[in-house]
């Protein structure tokens, strides 16, 4: 049986975890899932200490709004830290704990719905589902607050509210059509995830998300639906995922490459929420600290955008803070470049790699400022890790320099100068 472009495989997904550290070309990488993106400030301190004391001392910031460490040496001492910290609360099931939420929600007037409790319901009942433990660390939840940044980004299983105390059931990146009540929501969630785990190429490690089965969403959607009794509605049409040209002026908030929130947001009852960009996921420990300090509300969260918002600040507490991370070199200027690119892991992290894809990803911002907004993603090989969705101009390192890709058009370049050119005449952006 063909099994969509994965018929090769016959291996368990070897994501990482704390537990379970990947040998990397720059040491032992370990991952620890923060559902929601949610942290503590606390729990951001403790993480960021670790960072320092087992490893590289930067934390990565991840697409799941997840967060990994590098450069860990063999003696361990990390995860036992992570558990202290109460972001290791299933040592089973630590790899399938991926729920993206909505950044913002409860935060400002576009929530349709605080996912924030749904979160932790999700989280605690995946955690004492024992069979859940079987499933890929690939499988990815979600749970909108109904503004619709989180539901698009592929995820397995998802919630998007579309009307009081109704959600639609997100399966495979898609609307299933299915209609779920709020309070039925995790219930649903879980139970996609169980049908998924029935799937006999499930269980054989021969896929690892329900888009690669064929007909796999609609038999969840079935199983789903008659268990719930759920009924059914027209499906929420996926939107583009063409980045339009030009969104800053419509959305001065929200950056490029997705919907990055980015400065100061307004709050209900005269708080503000602080968006930041963190310059290529990469959060220093002495950063971390930093953030930690200013979130005033005690809560932190991370975006999948591999950004970081602090919430519930007053705006005297959020232009201090601005002033601070500013100084810092994090970024809360939504007209920032660094909002728009991203890069993969590159030299020396990546025995992959061609190039140290970051440092000149760094080089090309900071020596050749563009005006453009599409989003760029640096990478040094085709596999393209951690590229945005959507309209995207690649810059992909070869044997003598980079190619920059768009919209099926190609140009090789030899340097950064030139490279940076590319992508600005690629972009017909000047
Ligand atoms: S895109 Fe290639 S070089 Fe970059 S992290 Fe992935 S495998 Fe490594």
């Amino acid at each position: 049986m063909v099994i969509g472009d994965f018929s090769g495989r016959s291996r368990p997904d070897a994501c990482p975890g704390a537990l379970q550290v990947h040998a990397a070309a720059d040491g032992g990488l370990a991952r620890v899932r923060v559902p929601g993106g949610r942290l503590t400030a606390s729990q951001l301190r403790e993480l960021a200490d670790a960072a320092s004391a087992c490893g590289s001392g930067v934390i990565e910031l991840t697409s799941r709004a997840n967060a990994q460490v590098r450069g860990l040496g063999g003696e361990g001492g990390f995860a036992a830290r992570m558990a202290g910290a109460g972001l290791l609360p299933s040592a089973t099931h630590e790899r399938i704990r991926n729920i993206l939420a909505s950044p913002l929600t409860g935060c400002d007037t576009r929530s349709l719905l605080d996912v924030s409790p749904l979160v932790s319901e999700l989280d605690l009942r995946l955690c004492g589902t024992p069979a859940l433990a079987g499933l890929p660390g690939r499988f990815l939840f979600a749970l909108d607050d109904g503004r619709g940044d989180v539901a698009w980004l592929d995820p397995d299983a998802g919630i998007l509210p579309v009307g009081p105390g109704q959600a639609a059931l997100i399966l495979a990146g898609a609307d299933s059509g299915l209609r779920v009540p709020v309070g039925s929501a995790v219930a649903a969630l879980l139970a996609a995830a169980e049908a998924f785990l029935a799937e006999p190429e499930v269980a054989q490690a021969r896929a690892w998300r329900i888009r690669e089965l064929p007909g796999c969403a609609e038999r969840v959607a079935e199983r789903v639906g008659s268990a719930l009794e759920l009924g059914r509605a027209a499906p929420v049409p996926t939107p583009s995922t063409e980045t339009p040209a030009e969104t800053s002026a419509e959305a001065p908030a929200e950056a490029l490459a997705g919907r990055e929130p980015v400065g100061i947001i307004e709050q209900p009852g005269g708080r503000v929420t602080l968006g930041v960009t963190v310059p290529l996921g990469r959060l220093t420990s002495a950063q971390a600290e930093l953030l930690a300090d200013l979130a005033s509300s005690g809560e932190v969260r991370l975006t999948p955008w591999r950004g970081v918002v602090l919430p519930g600040l007053t705006r005297a507490e959020a232009a201090r803070a601005a002033a601070l991370l500013t100084d810092a070199e994090l970024v809360v200027d939504p007209a920032s470049p660094w909002t728009s690119v991203t890069a993969c892991t590159g030299r020396p992290g990546c025995a992959k790699s061609l190039a140290d894809v970051r440092a000149d990803a760094t080089l090309a911002i900071t020596s050749f400022p563009r005006t453009g907004t599409l989003p760029v993603h640096w990478a040094g090989c085709e596999r393209r890790c951690g590229r945005p969705k959507g309209r995207v101009a690649d810059v992909v390192a070869t044997a003598t320099g980079y190619r920059v890709d768009l919209d099926g058009r190609s140009l090789d370049c030899v340097g950064i100068e030139e490279t940076t050119a590319a992508v600005t005449a690629l972009r017909g952006e000047t």
